[in-house]
């Protein structure tokens, strides 16, 4: 990559520029001052005398702007794409230059290939690079919607992209449709884009989505005619379809002087046309253009500030989206069958079909489907799923045996980056279930499933599966699967219109900032609905511009696999499930909306979404924000509740001692067995494990007895440890009181105190101890031990402490955490 050299060099890979003024909008009087640098992927600022940096990616930097000379130098204002603008004031004119040259040329790379993501390598203790490619499988996506069926197929006449180039390889359409056709209509469609399924409802209604006709004004084609009609046909329970054109009619009137334009209500039989009024993506950019001048406004008035908002329409846009979507998905649950279609329909079609299954599928709003209080429909669930795995395998080859499943490598990456404990995992768990299922077959014909719930033994074996199911269920993480769907597979030029290498600047538009503002609003509207928070919503937006990840690189599946994305980047789903607790939503309670999602669409209902647009503007955010509240004071019971059953054992040693039963005895009945005692208390350790730690650190934080051990005896890795006798009935969960004593009561003392009994408020906390910053939009963790605010980096520091029932490995930070090598790094 090219480095241009400004100032002077600060070190072999950076370049840094002295005596530079940062105005702060809010502080125009007082501007800090000091030192620029340029680092390989970074514009920092460091405020030397106020210890305050300002990190600036530069692929993030989405316009340099050279302002009028002062008289203290030349001001240069950055924007950026996560809606940041800084002023910089630099003394020399000629450095200011230079910058402003050097910026531009650095955030716009003129060939794709020097975009960020290409050099981009994670640490070690980071997953590995093919950890997240493969969560999302088109097949399974559509398995999942009943399709192949009677009725729709899937296609492989796009298998080398002949038929349109920026659609999947894998396309589902009518069962009934010939090849003739197909290629028929796509030779009458912009782009090749022809009409094909992208969401079956379970009512057999279907949303399918192709681009405009080339019909101009009178144009008409047998086959695209033909598959309309197949794909009205394909829902046997109406006779009608819509088409619906997410244009403003007045747009696809002038498109018809192109040759172009819509379907003619006319030539096609039983198709109820519709216009839309979503702008292009002229109107959208420009309208952002507004709203981010609005939010840049120093200190605005109320007047000025809404007189702001209304003239950048931008709100009105998203109502129009959110009314097209909503408009697709009342259609769809009323039973007929919508083709959705805009100009090149990739944009606003994209829009409308997310947003419309988003609204009709809850499927579409978790992130993962486990929640801990409906562990019951769970255990189902993943029962169902682990017999149906076992059939199948079964039915495609009888021999096959668990060998097979290290061979396959459809396992392997269930597992993803950890690969060999994944693998025992699955070995266990499969050996377990399958003996769980068949002495609940021979012992109680009738034993409904209920007992699942109520025996604790079968509880923590699905202990084991959640973590298996915790990482299949990341294949579908869900949104994940409307975004890989209905985004990446079916073409959206986030190359073009995140601007990520240097192109026509009036191809850049807000098309994917809209799905997620959308989202955002309906999120507002129903928290309850969705499993994931606003900062799932802000990570998404700020990758898709970042270019740190391959996963939006490219403008369809067909340049990812030009560009070999899979094996030369690193994915985003990949780091996102590994940092899954930070994204869950507290609130989320899929009981709450188990079927059709209904927004509130009057224009009191659409907001501004603060969060994104102001959210480098510190003062305006809520200082202690729920999504955070809420977890932590969850975590922080858990805290007490295991100190509490600590101090419980203690006193009861003490108490045996006092009452002269001797020490062996004592130890023995320290023992505490929470299969025949305390379920609360296994409850609470398991909702705890769900909400702080994550996949990555679920492994490490099982304490108690080894997982073999609690195998069964056909366990095919147990041979060799025969020593391991274990009447049937093991308690699976025992956890015991150390047989070490303190010898005095200081010792007892400091023990007791290595939990801490208060924790420090997410109020107003600025820093990590271990000197990250932590804004509004960071995730705070707390310390166990000192009760401090930590960073997600420090929560992965984890150390037994005494004072804690187990004693268990407990989230440290940086302080407390001792330097031995029994602190669990998430390597080991
Ligand atoms: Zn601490
Ligand atoms: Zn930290």
């Amino acid at each position: 990559m090219l480095y241009v050299f400004v100032g002077s060099k600060a070190n072999d890979n950076s370049w840094k520029l002295e005596n530079v003024q940062l105005l702060d909008k809010y502080n125009v009087r007082n501007p800090s001052k000091g030192t620029l640098y340029f680092a390989t992927t970074h514009l920092i600022f460091v405020d030397h005398e106020m210890r305050k940096e300002t990190w600036i990616l530069l692929m993030h930097i989405s316009s340099v702007e050279r302002l009028p000379i002062t008289t203290t130098g030349s001001p240069l204002l950055v924007r950026t794409k996560t809606f940041q603008s800084v002023f910089f004031v630099i003394p020399r004119e000629r450095d200011c230059h230079e910058m402003h040259q050097t910026l531009l040329r650095l955030s716009q790379p003129v060939h794709i290939e020097e975009l960020y993501c290409f050099h981009y390598k994670s640490t070690p203790d980071d997953l590995p690079k093919s950890a997240g490619w493969n969560f999302f499988d088109i097949q399974t996506e559509y398995q999942r919607m009943n399709v192949p069926n009677e009725h729709w197929v899937l296609c492989n006449a796009n298998k080398d992209y002949e038929l349109c180039d920026t659609y999947p390889s894998e396309v589902y359409v009518p069962a009934r449709a010939s090849t003739a056709i197909l290629l028929g209509s796509a030779s009458f469609r912009s782009r090749g884009r022809l009409p094909v399924l992208a969401y079956l409802h379970h009512n057999k209604a279907a949303i399918t989505r192709c681009s405009q006709p080339l019909s101009g004004f009178s144009a008409r084609c047998m086959e695209d005619e033909q598959m309309l009609d197949l794909i009205r046909r394909a829902n046997p329970n109406c006779d009608y379809m819509y088409v619906v054109d997410t244009r403003p009619r007045i747009n696809a009137m002038v498109n018809r002087a192109a040759g172009k334009g819509y379907e003619n209500e006319a030539f096609y039989e039983n198709i109820k046309f519709q216009f839309m009024g979503i702008g292009n993506i002229h109107v959208m950019r420009k309208s952002l253009q507004k709203l981010v001048e609005t939010c840049e406004q120093n200190t605005p008035s109320m007047s000025s500030f809404l007189s702001g908002l209304e003239s950048s329409g931008w709100l009105k846009h998203i109502k129009s989206i959110l009314d097209t979507s909503w408009w697709i998905a009342c259609a769809v649950a009323s039973g007929a069958s919508v083709c959705v279609h805009c100009s090149d329909g990739w944009d606003r079609t994209a829009q409308a079909c997310s947003l419309a299954a988003l609204c009709l599928d809850p499927h579409y709003r978790t992130i993962n489907g486990y929640q801990v209080p409906h562990r019951y429909l769970d255990c189902v669930r993943v029962r169902v799923r682990v017999r149906a795995l076992l059939r199948r395998r079964d039915r495609t080859a009888r021999a096959c045996s668990l060998a097979a499943l290290c061979l396959d490598p459809h396992y392997r990456t269930i597992n993803g980056y950890q690969v060999p404990h994944h693998y025992l995992d699955c070995v266990r768990v499969r050996v377990r279930v399958r003996a769980l299922l068949r002495r609940r077959d021979r012992t109680a014909r009738a034993c409904s499933l209920d007992a699942l719930c109520f025996v604790p033994h079968y509880r923590t074996i699905n202990r084991y599966q959640e973590k298996i199911e915790r990482v299949r269920e990341m294949m579908s993480f869900l949104v994940q699967a409307l975004i890989e769907k209905d985004w990446l597979s079916f073409g959206h030029k986030f190359s073009s219109r995140c601007g990520h290498v240097a192109c026509d600047g009036r191809e850049r538009s807000p098309v994917f900032t809209q799905l997620l503002d959308c989202t955002w609003q309906l999120l507002r509207q129903a928290p309850e609905a969705f499993q994931f928070n606003e900062r799932f919503l802000l990570t998404l937006h700020d990758h898709a511009h970042a270019c740190q990840y391959g996963t939006f690189i490219g403008n369809c599946e067909k340049d990812r696999r030009d560009l070999r994305l899979s094996e030369r980047t690193f994915s985003l789903w990949g780091y996102m499930a590994s940092h899954l607790n930070e994204y869950k939503n507290p609130l989320y309670n899929p009981k709450a909306h188990p079927d059709i999602l209904k927004p509130e669409l009057s224009a009191q209902n659409i907001r501004f979404w603060r969060g994104m647009y102001c959210r480098h503007e510190s003062g305006v955010h809520p200082r202690e924000p729920l999504h955070d509240l809420l977890p932590a004071a969850v975590e922080h019971a858990s805290a007490l509740r295991h100190h509490i059953n600590y101090l419980a054992k203690r006193i009861s040693t003490f108490r045996n001692l006092l009452s002269g039963k001797n020490a062996e005895k004592s130890r023995e009945s320290a023992v505490v067995n929470y299969q025949n005692g305390n379920i609360d208390t296994v409850d609470i350790e398991t909702k705890t494990e769900d909400l702080q730690i994550d996949n990555k650190l679920l492994y490490e934080s099982v304490g108690g007895l080894s997982e073999l051990e609690c195998a069964n005896h056909d366990h095919p890795l147990k041979e060799g440890l025969t020593s391991v006798t274990k009447p049937n009935n093991i308690p699976l969960i025992t956890e015991r009181v150390e047989d070490y004593i303190p010898a005095s009561f200081s010792q007892l003392e400091s023990e007791v105190n290595t939990v801490a009994l208060d924790w420090k408020s997410v109020k107003n906390v600025t820093e990590c101890s271990c000197s990250t910053p932590l804004d509004h939009y960071s995730r705070k963790h707390h310390c166990w031990g000192c009760g401090r605010c930590v960073c997600t980096r420090c929560v992965c520091r984890r150390a037994p402490l005494p004072a804690l029932a187990a004693p268990r490995h407990a989230p440290l930070c940086a302080a407390c955490a001792p330097s031995s090598p029994d602190v669990l790094s998430p390597a080991s």
